[in-house]
């Protein structure tokens, strides 16, 4: 096997010295199993390459942005005709109006569209304008949920006042009880419900919203005048070409959105119905690239071809593919996985895995057979994958098993029991 990381540890040398911790954030691979690469290449289609050159298939698809692959000729060639032109201008371009009737027109609940950069922009003006709409001040949300890494949402409160992160109120996914129990709490002074479209939060089993519990806080938004936000950052345009609880039928007042809509240039978004319009008016909101035109002609190309391709039906087909193919081969070995969420948007983990020893051990070997999965975030595809693609990942999963297997018993991962600690540490805000 040539798989080699010279290359790889010699840039993270380097790192060290000039960035902070070599690395931060979610691209951080300090808590990912040691062989994982920190520095890429380059991206093509469904692969990816480190700077040793070597080859991967990507389930992490840039951690949601890559949709329709890496690269995709007509979305870079609207993105460069675009630069040509001018991109980041004294104000935007008429790409602006066309693609916030483009969006609107897309997601049935959405009468207006407001762009920004990262989805945490996007987040945090939902959060404003909820405020601003019902001048109230508390937010409901869901434990353990991401919606960024702005003070009031960070999932590591390091930097963070109590202040910040005031006037929210936490409930458990799915449990309607816990939800109501949380609304009560904020008695009068409800300002939004905020809720994943899925539960896809890190180191736990996924789960989709039952209708019960997405009606339960429709009904309770509209007892309360309060606006229901669906945070479909992540999930956005991967389990449905409308906001995805279109799938359970319940209607947001807003939608926050970003990673697949320009498929990988940066550009997300807010999208909201009539009645908060006015008070979307009226925040004070912007940025020196939110109104830039390239990006904007990208997300135009990649909604073309979210309505006309059969992108979704796909990458749902190479879910079911991957999660059966991987079922089987781990019964053959002798383990048991838990795959769960939906199939085109997985988390995949071990039975009997509390440690995470068999995930991490597993996750490592497949990296050297050119496969990136990641052992405790929800995966992604990209319609630019094939059954082939499947077919080398599984094959790829079989050997990893059978070392697995070959190697018996493991030892806890050290860098998570430390990080572990850390946390334990941290004061909880
Ligand atoms: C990634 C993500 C965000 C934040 O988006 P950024 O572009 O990283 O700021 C918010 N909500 C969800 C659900 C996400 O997955």
């Amino acid at each position: 096997m040539s798989w080699t990381n010279t290359a790889d540890r010699r840039l993270r040398e380097r790192a060290e010295a000039v960035i902070p911790g070599g690395m931060y954030g979610h691209q951080s691979v300090t808590l990912l199993p040691d062989d994982y690469p920190q520095f890429f290449s380059k991206g093509r289609g469904a692969y990816l390459w480190d700077v040793d050159g070597n080859r991967y298939v990507d389930f992490m698809c840039g951690y949601g942005p890559s949709l329709f692959g890496y690269g995709v000729e007509s979305i870079d060639q609207a993105y460069i005709r675009r630069m040509a032109e001018g991109d980041t201008l004294t104000g935007p371009a008429e790409v602006m109006v066309e693609l916030a009737e483009t969006f609107t027109a897309q997601v049935s609940h959405a009468d207006w569209a407001m762009f920004c950069k990262n989805g945490t922009d996007a987040t945090t003006m939902a959060l404003m304008i909820a405020r601003n709409h019902t001048q109230k001040k508390t937010i409901v949300r869901a434990r353990g949920a991401y919606h960024g890494a702005a003070p009031w949402c960070t999932p590591l409160p390091l930097g963070v006042t109590t202040a910040d992160r005031a006037n929210q109120i936490f409930y458990d996914y799915n449990d309607v009880e816990s939800l109501e129990a949380a609304v009560k709490e904020a008695g009068d002074d409800l300002a939004a419900i905020f809720a994943s479209p899925i539960k896809h939060d890190t180191f736990v089993d996924q789960e989709s919203p039952t209708v019960a519990y997405a009606t339960r806080a429709r009904e309770l938004c509209d007892e309360h005048d309060a606006l229901l936000i669906v945070d479909d950052v992540r999930a956005g345009f991967r389990l449905a070409r409308d906001c995805s609880w279109s799938l359970v039928g319940v209607e947001p007042d807003l939608s926050t959105w970003g990673k697949a809509i320009a498929n990988g240039h940066a550009i997300s978004a807010l999208l909201g119905a009539e009645k908060a319009r006015g008070a979307a008016a009226f925040v004070y909101v912007t940025g020196s690239y939110w109104f830039s035109a390239a990006p904007m002609a990208a997300a135009l190309e990649t909604f073309r071809l979210i309505r006309e391709t059969d992108y979704l039906e796909k990458t749902q087909a190479l879910g079911r593919r991957l999660r059966a193919g991987l079922d089987e081969a781990a019964a053959r070995r002798g383990f048991a996985l838990r795959q769960t969420g939906p199939e085109e948007l997985p988390l995949i983990m071990f039975e009997d895995d509390a440690d995470m020893a068999k995930g991490y051990f597993w996750t490592d070997a497949l990296i050297r057979r050119g496969v990136y999965f990641h052992p405790w975030h929800n995966m992604f595809f990209s319609a630019a994958m094939t059954e082939e693609d499947i077919d080398f990942t599984l094959e790829a999963a079989d050997e990893s098993f059978k070392l697995l297997k070959a190697a018996g018993p493991l030892e806890p991962v050290g860098k998570l029991q430390m990080a572990h600690q850390a946390l334990q540490m941290l004061q909880p805000l």
